[in-house]
C-alpha cells in the first residue's frame, strides 16, 4: 500500500477520525508516515488554541422551520442533515468507513458554514418579536387623546396666517396645547401662545411658541371651556410680560 494522503495525516494529527482501518494499519507499521503525523501534531500544539473549539451542535429542524414560519420566508435553504453531503471532499478510492469519515467532517463543516444563517435569522426574529410587541403597545395605549380642535383665523394685520390648535389629554391624564403657526416671523420679535375668555376678561398666558409648531401644558385646575380661546401674539422684547395687543391668529375650541 501507498504511503497514506498528507491530507488525511493532516486530519489525524489535529486529532479527526479519518483514517479507515487500512490506513490505521498501516500508520501503525509505517515509519514515514508515524513520523508526518508527529511533526505535523507538534506543529499544530504550538499553533492551536489551548482550549477546544466548541463543539456546534445543530438545533432541531423544527426550529429552523419555526424561524421561517415567523420570518415568513417563502423558500426554505436547504440545510444540510448530518450524512447527506456530496462527495469528493476526501481522498479517492477509499473505502466506506473512510467515506463515513469524511462525511461526517463534511456534515461538521456545513453545519459551522449554516450557522451564522441560522443566528442572523434568530437576530431578525427577536428583533421583530420586539418591534411588535411595542407596535402592539403604541396601537393599544395612544399617547394623546384629541378632545376639541380650533382653527385659527388670522387678524386683520396678518392676513394670509393661519393656524391650529389641538386640545389633547395625554396618557398620563394631563391636557396639553399643540399649536401650529403659518405666518411670517419679523426679526426682533417672538411668539406668545395665550387661552382667553371670549369677552376677554381673562388671559392665561402658556408660553413662548419657538417655530412654526408647539406643544403647551394647560395649567392645572384651568377651566378651558371658559378660557376657550386660543390667541398667538406678536411680542417684543421689551421686559413687558402683559399681551402685547398685537395678535396674529385666534380662534375658539370646538368639541
Ligand atoms: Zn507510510
Amino acid at each position: 500500500m501507498p504511503h497514506i494522503d498528507d491530507e488525511s495525516l493532516a486530519l489525524n494529527a489535529l486529532g479527526e477520525d479519518v483514517l479507515d482501518p487500512e490506513q490505521r494499519a498501516h500508520l501503525d507499521a509505517c515509519p514515514t508516515c508515524t513520523r508526518t503525523v508527529r511533526d505535523l501534531a507538534r506543529v499544530t500544539a504550538r499553533v492551536r488554541p489551548r482550549t477546544p473549539e466548541p463543539e456546534l451542535v445543530p438545533p432541531d429542524p423544527t426550529v429552523w422551520a419555526r424561524v421561517h414560519a415567523e420570518l415568513g420566508l417563502t423558500d426554505v435553504p436547504a440545510v444540510p442533515a448530518p450524512g447527506q453531503v456530496t462527495a469528493g471532499s476526501g481522498p479517492a478510492g477509499a473505502g466506506e468507513a473512510h467515506d463515513a469519515a469524511t462525511d461526517e467532517l463534511s456534515a461538521r463543516r456545513a453545519r459551522r458554514s449554516w450557522l451564522p444563517a441560522l443566528v442572523a435569522a434568530c437576530t431578525a426574529l427577536v428583533l421583530g418579536l420586539v418591534g411588535g410587541v411595542l407596535w402592539e403597545r403604541r396601537t393599544l395605549e395612544p399617547d394623546e387623546t384629541t378632545i376639541a380642535s380650533a382653527v385659527l383665523d388670522p387678524l386683520p394685520a396678518w392676513a394670509g396666517s393661519s393656524g391650529e390648535a389641538v386640545l389633547q389629554t395625554t396618557a398620563e391624564g394631563r391636557r396639553e396645547i399643540v399649536v401650529s403657526v403659518d405666518a411670517p416671523a419679523p426679526a426682533g420679535t417672538f411668539r406668545e401662545v395665550w387661552l382667553l375668555k371670549p369677552d376677554v376678561s381673562g388671559l392665561v398666558s402658556l408660553g413662548v411658541l419657538e417655530g412654526d409648531q408647539g406643544r403647551f401644558d394647560v395649567p392645572e385646575g384651568l377651566d378651558v371651556a371658559a378660557y376657550s380661546v386660543v390667541d398667538v401674539s406678536e411680542e417684543h422684547l421689551d421686559g413687558d410680560p402683559a399681551h402685547s395687543g398685537d395678535s396674529v391668529v385666534r380662534g375658539s375650541f370646538e368639541t
